[in-house]
């Protein structure tokens, strides 16, 4: 297995972050519709791949099991992202979040190239929302240059993960829940975060017609990596 490839594809999560954060420091009035295509392409991929690819390699775990650790997942989401950190908090579970995100890679390829491959896809996908997210909620309270290191400390996240997930050892027979855990940590992305930024500013059908277009680009994404 390429020990670099984990620590390229985090370097991209990392610049696709930081590029999400640049693009919506310029174009503030579209940001919802970046919002509204990630949403839909991470719901997408934890609906029409990890969930589907968690159930095919359970071997002797009962189907209950990959749903129960598919609730784990979205839980342990949801806990990060209402985590007290003081009046920062918004940022800094954003901050675990992206650490979460360059974990999973770190983990997945320690699993197979395929799962590996198909969580940076996910990461990729909704990096640049993350950075995205990170600029509208700096920019609530705080001056455009601490906004950028913000920003900055964001885009260093993944690679942080990135670094973690491949330092720590995994049981081939834990593929399974793993992939559940994922699916249900993007669910939530999808659902709980992205989507409802989404709707905030928008005014017309563009924004669902963009998750929808995200749902369906994954579908096809799925289909041709199988
Ligand atoms: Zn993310």
């Amino acid at each position: 297995m390429s020990g670099w490839l984990p620590y390229a594809l985090g370097l991209a999560a990392s610049l696709s972050t930081w590029l999400g954060g640049f693009l919506a420091m310029r174009f503030c009035r579209r940001r919802h519709l970046l919002f509204a295509l990630t949403g839909g392409m991470v719901i997408g991929l934890a609906l029409l791949d990890l969930l589907p690819e968690a159930l095919e390699h359970r071997g002797g775990l009962h189907q209950e099991v990959i749903f129960l650790a598919l609730a784990a997942g979205l839980a342990l989401y949801l806990i990060v992202h209402r985590l007290p950190f003081g009046g920062h908090a918004g940022r800094a579970s954003l901050i675990v979040h992206s650490i979460m995100d360059g974990l999973g890679i770190g983990l997945a390829f320690q699993i197979s190239h395929e799962t590996g491959w198909l969580v940076a896809t996910a990461v990729l996908a909704h990096d640049m929302a993350d950075g995205a997210n990170m600029v509208g909620l700096s920019r609530l309270t705080a001056s455009p240059a601490a906004t950028r290191r913000w920003l900055i400390a964001n885009a260093i996240a993944p690679m942080i993960g990135v670094s973690l997930g491949q330092a720590v050892a995994i049981d081939p027979h834990q593929i399974a829940l793993l992939l559940a855990l994922f699916a249900g940590g993007f669910l939530y992305i999808g659902a709980s975060e992205l989507l409802p930024r989404s709707r905030l500013a928008a005014t017309g059908r563009g924004a669902g017609l963009a998750s929808l277009l995200g749902i369906g680009l994954m579908a096809g994404v799925v289909q041709l990596a199988h």
